[in-house]
């Protein structure tokens, strides 16, 4: 018989002084799994270009992102940034993808799911989605994203009672990556994910960009012609690439 492949380990490197790792969507699959069953926790953030612009100018956010366990590179910005600064082997892991194989992964191994987030019904929507995917995924909770600091509490307590094994949490960033960090250890869930616009994907609520748009990386294209107020995301790119370029010329 042949022994199954050990995991390749987790390459981590630094953009503009911001964790990023080398990961593969299997990568990714399995370290959850490996959280899930070890009970360690621990979060993941999906970094775009536009996370990635505040974490270099903000050092306490930049804080919360290097402090997650896992750092994607979601978002063709964040791989154009590694290339300017000479950092090979990142490769784009978007969140979307890293949410449907979660679920997938969860339905097949038993996982408990809690979907946080969006407007009033998206979560809902997107359970049903899910649940239609994959009959018997244990969905054990879903609560939209405007809840009130005096709602938290409440809220926490919610989670806790639901036991999730995954938390997936669409707050928008960096919101979603500030309140994982400030609740992570109350929540006592072994693997949260900052999802972004993930479950209004999942809900069929936002289209996703066709495939041979993904593949030429031009998805922030796609969802900016859909939603015009992502344009003010675009425009935080260009900085972006200065950033890059500014830091390669320091170490050159
Ligand atoms: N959202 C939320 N609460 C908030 C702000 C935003 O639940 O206070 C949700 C919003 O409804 C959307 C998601 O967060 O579902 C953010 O989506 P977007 O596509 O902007 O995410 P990104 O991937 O750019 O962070």
């Amino acid at each position: 018989m042949i022994a199954p492949a050990p995991p390749r380990p987790l390459v981590r490197h630094e953009l503009l002084g911001t964790t990023v790792h080398t990961v593969a969507l299997d990568q990714a699959l399995a370290w959850i799994g490996d959280r899930i069953a070890s009970k360690v926790p621990g979060c993941i953030v999906t970094l775009n270009g536009a996370l990635l612009v505040q974490t270099a100018r903000d050092e306490a956010l930049r804080q919360v992102v290097n402090d997650a366990a896992l750092v994607t590179a979601d978002g063709i910005g964040v791989i154009l940034a590694s290339r300017i600064l000479g950092i090979s082997g990142i490769e784009r892991l978007a969140g979307i993808d890293l949410t449907v194989g979660a679920c997938a992964q969860a339905a097949s191994a038993g996982h408990r799911v809690y979907l946080l987030g969006g407007s009033p019904g998206v979560a809902g929507a997107a359970a049903e989605v899910l649940r239609q995917r994959h009959p018997g995924i244990q969905i054990v909770g879903t609560q939209h994203g405007y809840f009130s600091v005096e709602e938290e509490t409440a809220l926490i307590g919610d989670i806790r009672r639901a036991r999730p094994d995954l938390l997936l949490v669409a707050l928008g960033a960096p919101r979603q990556e500030r309140w994982i960090h400030r609740w992570m250890r109350d929540l006592g869930v072994p693997v949260a994910i900052g999802v972004g616009g993930s479950l209004d994907v999942l809900a069929g609520r936002v289209r996703r960009a066709p495939p041979w748009m993904q593949r030429l990386g031009l998805e922030w294209l796609f969802r900016a012609t859909l939603q015009p107020r992502r344009w003010s995301v675009v425009r935080t790119i260009p900085p972006l690439f200065l950033l890059a370029l500014r830091e390669r010329w320091r170490r050159a």
